[in-house]
């Protein structure tokens, strides 16, 4: 049985005709830039998330970038986030001309750590960019107290949890800007790339708006330079027709984890991730912290079971940050659990039978 990290073409086939046929309106209308599906979507992402503004953009890195920039960040500030993400957070950083500052991160819910986040902070530092890992936000409530005790910004990168709560409230609208990608294997995924900034706050939402078209207002009159970055038209056909299903896919991502939570917990070589008592993730990863891990991944991999390594290298040991002068041991928890980290599939559409065949093949491993 081949069992795959994600199935798009499950998760395809019952809404492909209606997208098809969104997608003939922008065929036969040419608005290609920001038209009316783009519109339409955001305000339907607005109703979703509970916030007053979202304002499409080219992609999720896009989106932490134009972050970034509304909220003046520039040479010299410094902003904190985690080393164990995707490797845009700390890109966007460096991209708009500040320092990346890493603070080390909780050793079961692979988020920040609110205490090592607090140490972390000097008279530089401007801004937090917190990223909801897997889909589960970190603790915001202690991490918006440490941010206003020091006068902080706070963005959340919320790539990997689209609708996942903090205490009741939409991850990705706590903080001042919040943003998403709809990245194909993200839980809200378009057929190419797209990102989104969520804000609750008039002039960031303003600020936004004219930096995603190179910061002009009105046409053709630049106070500052923005980028060129925009939610294309055809993607926003696509996202319309999958956001009425998230809730639901979520639903099924959670249920899909508590099996595995049964019937996995025994097995004293693996660790299952953590979800905080606040929070309600949307899994868009379920990551194992697993003995031997290497090896495990070869035995799934031989055995025709999807999974994969997210991520295999924290960001302040990579080679195009060598600048900052990191050295290894400075984050130990990142970095161990970079070795031991391994997530398997936990799709919507994942059958029972397939996640019994991965359950079989880890057990197998282990005896
Ligand atoms: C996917 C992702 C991004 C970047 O999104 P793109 O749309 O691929 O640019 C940023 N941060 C995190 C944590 C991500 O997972």
């Amino acid at each position: 049985m081949k069992v795959p990290l994600l199935d798009l073409n499950a998760q395809y086939e019952p809404i492909l005709e209606d997208i098809r046929q969104e997608m003939e309106k922008v065929f036969t209308s040419h608005k290609y830039i920001l038209g009316p599906q783009v519109k339409d979507f955001e305000e339907k992402m607005q109703e979703y998330c509970e916030v007053k503004h979202a304002i499409g953009c080219a992609s999720g890195t896009d989106a932490i970038v134009l972050a970034l920039k509304a909220l003046n960040l520039k040479n010299e500030d410094e902003v904190l986030t985690t080393p164990f993400t995707f490797f845009a957070t700390a890109g966007a950083i460096h991209r708009v001309g500040a320092k990346p500052v890493f603070a080390d991160i909780d050793e079961r819910t692979f988020n920040l750590d609110p205490e090592k986040l607090e140490t972390a902070i000097t008279k530089k530092t401007k801004a937090i960019i917190v990223v909801h890992l897997f889909g589960q936000p970190a603790e915001m409530d202690r991490i918006i107290e440490i941010a206003e005790k020091y006068d902080l910004k706070v963005i959340e990168d919320n790539a990997q949890g689209v609708g996942a709560k903090y205490d009741g409230k939409i991850a990705g609208t706590l903080g001042d800007i919040g943003t998403l990608s709809f990245f194909p294997s993200k839980n809200l995924g378009a057929m190419g790339d797209g990102g989104m900034c969520l804000t609750n706050n008039d002039k960031l939402a303003a600020s936004l708006r004219q930096l995603r078209v190179h910061g002009e207002n009105p046409k053709y009159f630049h106070k500052w330079v923005g980028l060129n970055s925009r939610l294309d038209t055809l993607q926003a056909a696509v996202l319309l027709h999958k956001l009425p299903h998230l809730e639901k896919w979520s639903e099924q991502r959670r249920k899909n984890a508590d099996y595995y939570y049964k019937k996995l917990q025994d097995i004293k070589e693996i660790k299952l991730p953590k979800i905080h008592p606040k929070a309600t993730t949307i899994y868009n990863q379920f990551t194992l912290i697993v003995e031997k891990r290497d090896e495990l991944l070869q035995h799934l991999k031989e055995n025709e079971i999807g999974c994969a390594v997210y991520y295999p290298r924290p960001l302040h040991l990579q080679e195009c940050f060598a600048h900052l002068n990191y050295q290894k041991g400075d984050f130990p928890i990142s970095e161990i659990l970079s070795g031991k980290v391994l997530s398997i599939p936990i799709f919507s559409e994942l059958k029972r039978e397939q996640q019994d065949h991965v359950i079989k093949k880890i057990r197998e491993f282990y005896q």
